[in-house]
């Protein structure tokens, strides 16, 4: 089996699972967008992915998400940057990042918008909300009283807009709940920020239960593109 034939069975696969959560969800199959998460998986895997259909492509390292996007860059596909971003990576991501999923505290904020201006782009801001019952460091993500100031702050930077927020289920959590608290964070941020409709939340093992709770964007990785030989972010 070809590689191209074996991302088409599995972008089949994950389609299906998306439409099928849709359904038992009563929502729409066309209010998930499928991000598919290529980290770690060469730029021809980002083109075979573009020719069967995928429009959105997610990535967490800098380096390796700037090298693909120029070597993608006759592709029409919006670039979202999902890891753990550093201040004097913003710079970069700003060049080619459309979404922005990782933004968890203030001085990101202004580094982010400084680096948009300079680059002359607009750039979709979604705040990570550390959804663990108790805070811990060094896991990403803002805590859900954070949010609002976060997203103050974005709104009133020039060259960001408030998109919505993101998360990732705590290892060990039931994901249900936490995508339902994330739910609540997400109605919150809507009710002052009207335009901020995404809800990135759902990867591979937990996307059914992410769609339940109201997910517009859905991270996939391994279950698109295979298991990855090294764990990455
Ligand atoms: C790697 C990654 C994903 C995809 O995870 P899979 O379990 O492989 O689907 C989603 N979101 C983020 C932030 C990631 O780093």
């Amino acid at each position: 089996m070809s590689r191209r034939e074996e991302l088409a069975g599995n972008l089949a696969a994950v389609r299906q699972r998306i439409a099928d959560a849709c359904a038992a969800a009563g929502r729409d199959g066309d209010s998930v967008t499928l991000v598919a998460v290529t980290k770690t998986w060469p730029a021809d895997d980002v083109r075979t992915l573009a020719g069967l259909g995928v429009t959105d492509v997610g990535e967490n390292r800098d380096q390796e998400a700037a090298a693909k996007h120029a070597a993608c860059a006759d592709l029409a596909l919006r670039w979202h940057f999902v890891g753990q971003l550093q201040r004097n990576k913003c710079r970069s991501v700003a060049r080619y990042a459309d979404v922005v999923h990782s933004v968890d505290r203030l001085s990101l904020v202004a580094a982010l918008s400084a680096a948009a201006v300079a680059a002359g782009r607009m750039l979709t801001v979604l705040v990570q909300v550390d959804l663990a019952d108790d805070p811990g460091p060094g896991r990403g993500g803002a805590r859900p009283e954070e949010v609002a100031a976060l997203a103050a702050a974005v709104s009133d930077a020039p060259a960001l807009s408030v998109g919505g927020v993101m998360a990732v289920a705590p290892l060990e959590a039931d994901p249900d709940r936490a995508f339902a608290r994330l739910a609540e964070v997400a109605a919150a941020l809507r009710a002052r920020h009207p335009g901020a409709e995404m809800v990135s939340a759902g990867m591979s093992g937990d996307l059914e239960a992410a769609v339940r709770h109201g997910a517009t964007h859905v991270r996939l990785g391994t279950a698109l593109l295979g298991r990855r030989s090294a764990p990455v972010g």
